[in-house]
């Protein structure tokens, strides 16, 4: 397929299983808004509906429209799965955000973080119309919903999923993943929490940093789907576990200093660092140190800012806290 026949594509307002036909891969153009001279804007939709309808599973990417790691990895899925033998049926959005998406940035169109506002509302300003949508035109139909994210600008994210570890499906999903790490979160306001309101087993996973393609993370996360994929009966194959199993933790949260000026963050994404370990310095302009800043207790580095200008209240790193 060519840019020129790319509007051979059909539109559609709904997602209908029943009429795709088994054992095939469909590519749809979901209408979902309109712009300002009244031009629909439509997102990618590929199906692969196999030889049944054993599981429906959702995998969005780029939500935040400059976090483009998940778009290689439903492409190279796509690729990879044969439909004359999927059990089940995989829904997928290579870009969620498009608005966003196409201006480089993370928010939507009216400033909004559409992963702050789910389920959105049907009624309200034009980031919560497009997140209620999303929702009740594809997310609704699913049963499993993984959800590709990056770190957002400045920062730098390892291979990480974010899972409700209360619910058996869920943990079980995330493991499969084969992640660096877990952290148990529930998140209001995410589309993973909007999915789970509605009964979807979903997960959010991490792939590295925003605004590039990185090899590794990119054929990590689709290994990690692959498993899923197989764990779930979905395609055949032996469920992998880690050769190094996931660091589950229980809690994290993000370090801010409280001085502005230059930031140096010591630790590499996925160290272990002890309570009271020196984890990053802020400079002013002459190189004087302004602040030093220590582990506030044992963790694991999930997440950390690379980007030296620092205002006060700026970013150091992740912190996540494991499972006793
Ligand atoms: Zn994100």
């Amino acid at each position: 397929m060519t840019a020129d026949n790319l509007d051979e594509i059909p539109v559609i307002k709904a997602i209908d299983i029943e009429s795709i036909p088994p054992a095939s891969v469909q590519r749809y153009w979901l209408y979902l808004t309109s712009d300002g001279i009244g031009t629909p804007q439509y997102i990618p939709v590929i199906i692969v509906r196999g030889i049944n309808d054993k599981h429906l599973v959702g995998i969005t990417a780029a939500i935040h429209g400059n976090e483009l790691n998940g778009i290689p990895v439903i492409q190279r899925l796509i690729g990879k799965i044969d439909p004359t033998k999927l059990e089940g049926v995989l829904i997928c959005i290579p870009v969620t955000n498009v608005p966003a998406f196409l201006r480089k940035q993370r928010d939507f169109l009216d400033g909004k973080d559409l992963n702050r506002i789910m389920p959105g509302n049907q009624l309200g300003n034009e980031s919560d119309i497009y997140a209620y949508r999303l929702i009740s035109r594809v997310i609704n139909e699913l049963d499993y919903l993984i959800d590709l994210h990056t770190a957002s600008f400045g920062n730098i994210n390892s291979f990480y999923v974010r899972a409700n570890m209360n619910l058996p499906d869920v943990a079980q999903m995330a493991c499969m993943l084969n992640p660096q790490i877990i952290v148990h979160k529930k998140s209001e306001g995410t589309l993973r929490y909007a999915a789970e309101d509605l009964g979807i087993h979903a997960v959010t996973v991490e792939i590295g940093d925003p605004n590039r393609f990185q090899e590794s993370m990119i054929s990590n996360a689709l290994e990690g789907i692959l498993n899923t994929l197989k764990g779930l009966g979905m395609i055949k194959g032996k469920v992998k576990a880690a050769t190094q199993p996931p660091v589950e933790c229980d809690g994290s949260y993000w370090l801010h200093t409280n001085q502005g000026g230059l930031v140096d963050v010591y630790p590499e994404l996925a160290d272990f660092v002890e309570q009271g370990e020196v984890v990053a310095r802020v400079y002013n302009v002459f190189g004087d140190v302004l602040e030093t800043y220590q582990a506030p207790e044992s963790g694991i580095v999930i997440g950390k800012n690379t980007y030296p200008v620092n205002q006060t209240g700026g970013r150091i790193l992740h912190l996540g806290i494991p499972v006793d």
